[in-house]
């Protein structure tokens, strides 16, 4: 095992990072900016160092830096969480001649894991299917002919991206213009490496499975519950579920060993997620992550599977120490991302100042805050303020767990995705677990989920206003604005707050 780990992340990442390095005995240490200094994982971590003045984005994406505080610390491993450098090729090799180990592939892996178009091959060759698309383009005038050549509607993808970041829908030609320059100039401004792009056919009504897998030096391997995370907008997943409730066991079966199956081929060792997206019995490999995945969570609640602490052990040498039947699911899980952001307006994050943030304190489901109340949620980050998750022995019951705890939680000064989650989690197409990757990315599905939640409010609003006449309350009108301003707030519960007040007094 490792003596110290440099933890290269921020947010729930890191205090999870943390948490797992002490664990397993080692000393974690982690740096923050002025921004994030009394973050719960740094307060938890055995060493903090602040990076006095750095710039809140560039401090967690400064390859050369971290590396050399990697050295003077004396640390002798670096977790690099998701995002930031988790996929950085340049990071992996300062640190190799440094000496120290990355939790995560070494860099002849990442090169050729972090390459979609290489990996696809991979996967092919490992008999495994994969949406049919095009090679690299590096310019227009190719992708225009890979796109017509695909068909449309395509996906036009980075070749190397992660997060859904420069993936769009092409529904015909004139778009790809407009998609292929705003990844040019972003590229451009963040001087990234791979330029290149590639299209894919556009596969409207998937569903989306994932298979986390654990895999030693040794060959010893572990494919976890798949998460199925269907429900996305921006390409992120907003609703994830463990198992899936996919009723075609079999196929599951067949993913899940055709992940462990693709891991072996590349000798991998260490922690990935094998993607597909499925649509009836057609199922396709889309790519392979290596990194932890953003909703290790879902995995650990539904299991007995850590899975950030058993990678910290792979990579360090240690064999799989994931025991028979551990890794087998104990309910149904779901959960929800919950984020300061704008889903009539394209999903565009709301950076503000979170006035008020009630986490509910006695609840059956568990929510992860990666913030608190006062806290600025700010434009540099992703805008996630909570991952909400919960497991009971069936799927309703799951979902119903969900709903109360969700019901209970109070979210003032942004705006949310919250009511949007609720109308989700209420709808048919979930209840009935038919919901595909269309389900936000469809204009008119999303207005009617849209447009639910404003029925809802308006009679949440209804009811407020008939208690508030009822009790002759001579500032009204002050609490109605007050309340309509409380994102995700439940009028019922205002009402009867109200009522039960007037009627102690
Ligand atoms: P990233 O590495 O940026 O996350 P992915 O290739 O994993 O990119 O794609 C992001 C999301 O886009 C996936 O989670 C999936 O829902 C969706 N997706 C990917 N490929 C296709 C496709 N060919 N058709 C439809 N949806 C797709």
């Amino acid at each position: 095992m490792f003596s110290k780990v440099l933890i290269a992340n921020r947010g729930t990442i890191r205090a999870k990072c943390v948490q797992a390095v002490r664990e397993l005995g080692a000393r974690a240490a982690v740096f923050y900016t002025d921004q994030d200094n009394m973050s719960h994982g740094v307060r938890m971590a055995d060493e903090a160092y602040h990076l006095a003045g750095a710039d809140p984005i560039r401090a967690y994406y400064d390859a050369e830096r971290i590396a050399d505080l990697a050295v003077q610390i004396g640390a002798d491993a670096v977790h690099p969480g998701y995002g930031f450098l988790a996929e950085n090729v340049e990071f992996v090799r300062n640190l190799a001649a440094r000496k120290i180990r990355f939790i995560g592939p070494d860099e002849r892996m990442l090169r050729l894991t972090v390459d979609k178009l290489r990996m696809k091959e991979e996967a092919e060759k490992t008999g495994m299917k994969i949406v049919p698309g095009s090679g690299a383009c590096l310019d227009l005038t190719s992708l225009v002919s890979a796109a017509k050549e695909t068909g449309f509607p395509v996906l036009l993808k980075p070749v190397s991206g992660s997060g859904g970041v420069g993936i769009s829908v092409i529904r015909k030609e004139a778009e790809l213009r407009p998609a292929y320059e705003a990844f040019v100039n972003r590229s451009e401004r963040l001087k990234l490496e791979n330029r290149q792009v590639f299209v894919e056919k556009y596969q409207e009504h998937a569903r989306y499975i994932e298979f986390p897998v654990l895999r030693d030096k040794n060959g010893n391997a572990v494919s976890l519950p798949e998460i199925e995370a269907s429900i996305q907008r921006r390409f992120q997943k907003v609703v994830v579920e463990t198992p899936s409730p996919l009723k075609d066991r079999d196929l599951i079966r067949e993913l899940s060993a055709q992940s462990r199956r693709f891991l072996e081929r590349l000798e991998y060792a260490g922690l990935a997620s094998v993607e597909f997206i499925v649509t009836g019995k057609n199922i396709c490999f889309i790519e392979m992550n290596t990194y932890v995945p953003v909703w290790h969570a879902a995995s650990t609640y539904s299991t007995d599977a850590d899975l950030v602490r058993e990678q910290i052990r792979i990579i360090s040498g240690d064999l799989l120490s994931v025991r028979e039947g551990e890794q087998n699911p104990r309910g149904h899980v779901i959960g929800v991302s919950i984020n300061a952001e704008d889903p009539a307006k394209d999903f565009v994050p709301s950076p503000g100042t979170l006035t008020q943030f009630e986490v509910p304190l006695a609840t059956n489901a568990t929510i992860n805050a990666t913030a608190k109340r006062g806290d600025t949620i700010s434009s540099f980050y992703e805008p996630v303020i909570a991952q909400a998750l919960a497991i009971d022995s069936t799927r309703e019951a799951s979902i119903t767990k969900l709903k109360v705890a969700l019901s209970e939680l109070i979210v003032e000064g942004v705006k949310t995705n919250l009511p949007l989650v609720r109308a989700i989690l209420e709808s048919p197409q979930f209840t009935r677990a038919e919901a595909d990757i269309s389900m936000l990315v469809d204009k008119d599905s999303l207005a009617e989920l849209l447009e639910k939640t404003r029925r809802e409010a308006e009679e949440d609003m209804a009811a407020i206003i008939a208690a508030l006449t009822l009790h002759g309350d001579a500032n009204s009108q002050e609490i109605i604005d007050a309340a309509g301003r409380v994102e995700g707030f439940s009028f019922w519960n205002l009402t009867s707050r109200l009522l039960n007040r007037s009627t102690m007094e």
